[in-house]
């Protein structure tokens, strides 16, 4: 019996569309050289694909670019992954840009990947590449990061009062050991302050953003050509949440006079904010808000995201998201999860039921109160057993998903489709489950 076949008897209550998306999220697929010649015109993943022994060549190069986001026929994205020992391959159709998924020999779907589009290799008025501006894009959601630099990573270890960067001229995770703290979620590299920092005239433990870096990402959103629908506010976190709220405030105000937020739908995904902070950003034409939580259970959170514990508070940060639902309204407000985050590391929890009870204690909560919570499966990429598979089991994921979309339905909050949609998704199964 092929896995799909499994999984169609073992989650009957899941859409086949998104069982298939989980096995891939999962499984990913097997290495093709198809992948490395897509690599050439399609959205490139964050890092290159690094052949392994025994895989051909591709072009004499042995490290490429890949494909980041697969898109199948019925819409359904998802994060293109490469392991060896898949049981699912993408091989080439007989058409230009058209590929078939197989489950061994068998086909199962006609697919394509996200390809680049014209924005990203265009350039702004003062020749800065659009895809340096902090704009990124994941299908027809904008993503945009301006101030990347998580200050979580760098908590002064004499208080989060008066932090300065004076003597902090190295903004690495090493430089800074001395000084500062590193209060970071366990899981994060994004964050980590670095180089890019400096490219977007980012300051630590400072608010504002440099008006030229706003002009430029500004510019870029405003292409005729990013097919996007949906534009999503992220940066790194501060140490108070009122400088936090001030920095995206400024943000979304730019935005605004650039008739950005009547383009898109504009949503705010910073840490925990002041209630002030929302609604003056609810003013300036921003639509929703999802502040992560990314685990649920209050020891998991505060051993995994101790800064967000330390900083915030988890009962503050669940106080901001009812606020926020109050502010945005019940239908524009999301927070994010990673799913079985709590089960890596010292200090995890014992079991997987556990972690799946924990998960679903989150949706209970949250969905009656007009937070929708949305989970990604957890993919290690920090620490030496990285790229190991986590605990986490494709299982525990689908039966995850289908609890909360049980819970989502008795409640009426399905996701909503402005925010995020099918097309934007591409580690979460939530608008696969209301909408495939
Ligand atoms: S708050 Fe946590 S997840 Fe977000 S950037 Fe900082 S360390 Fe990473």
């Amino acid at each position: 019996m092929s896995l799909l076949e499994r999984l169609a008897e073992t989650h009957a209550a899941s859409p086949a569309a998104a069982r298939l998306k989980a096995a891939l999220l999962f499984h990913g697929v097997s290495y093709d050289p198809c992948l490395a010649e897509a690599g050439v015109w399609a959205f490139p993943s964050h890092m290159p694909y690094q052949l392994q022994p025994g895989e051909l060549s591709h072009n004499h190069e042995t490290r490429f670019s890949i494909p980041q986001i697969v898109r199948l026929d019925d819409d359904t994205q998802f994060r293109l992954r490469v392991k060896r020992d898949s049981p699912f391959v993408v091989r080439p159709d007989a058409s230009e840009r058209r590929f078939v998924l197989h489950e061994g020999e068998e086909p199962i779907t006609g697919l394509t990947f996200e390809p680049k589009l014209a924005w990203a290799d265009a350039l702004t008025a003062d020749g800065t590449p659009m895809r340096s501006s902090g704009l990124v894009q994941h299908g027809d959601m904008l993503v945009l990061n301006v101030a990347p630099g998580c200050e979580y990573f760098v908590v002064p270890r004499e208080g989060l009062s008066s932090p300065t960067r004076e003597g902090l001229s190295s903004p690495t995770r090493e430089g800074l050991s001395n000084k500062t703290e590193n209060l970071s979620c366990t899981f994060c590299l994004y964050g980590v302050p670095d180089q890019r920092m400096d490219a977007l005239g980012q300051k630590l433990y400072e608010r504002g953003v440099p008006e030229a870096t706003l002009a430029r990402v500004a510019e870029a959103a405003r292409h005729p050509e990013t097919h996007a629908r949906h534009l999503y506010l992220v940066g790194g976190s501060m140490l108070k949440m009122a400088d936090e709220g001030e920095r995206y405030l400024q943000i979304a105000r730019h935005l605004a006079e650039a008739g950005l937020t009547d383009r898109y739908y504009v949503a705010c995904g910073s840490g925990a904010i002041t209630r002030h902070h929302m609604e003056a950003l609810k003013d300036a034409g921003v639509r929703g808000a999802c502040f992560n939580m990314e685990v649920w259970d209050p020891a998991q959170f505060a051993r995994v995201c101790p800064g967000k514990n330390k900083v915030v508070g988890r009962d503050r940060w669940i106080a901001a998201l009812e606020e926020a639902a109050e502010v945005f309204g019940r239908d524009h407000v999301m927070s994010a999860f990673v799913g079985g985050v709590e089960l890596e590391g010292e200090g995890a929890m014992g079991s997987l039921e556990e972690a799946l009870e924990s998960n679903i204690a989150a949706g209970e909560f949250l969905i009656p109160r007009g937070v929708v919570p949305v989970y990604s499966m957890f993919w290690k990429v920090t620490g030496k057993t990285r790229d190991v598979e986590p605990t986490y089991s494709l299982e525990l994921f689908l039966r995850l998903n289908e609890a909360l979309a049980a819970l989502r339905a008795k409640y009426d909050r399905k996701v909503n489709p402005e925010f995020f949609c099918r097309r934007c998704a591409y580690m979460e199964l939530e608008p696969d489950y209301d909408f495939a």
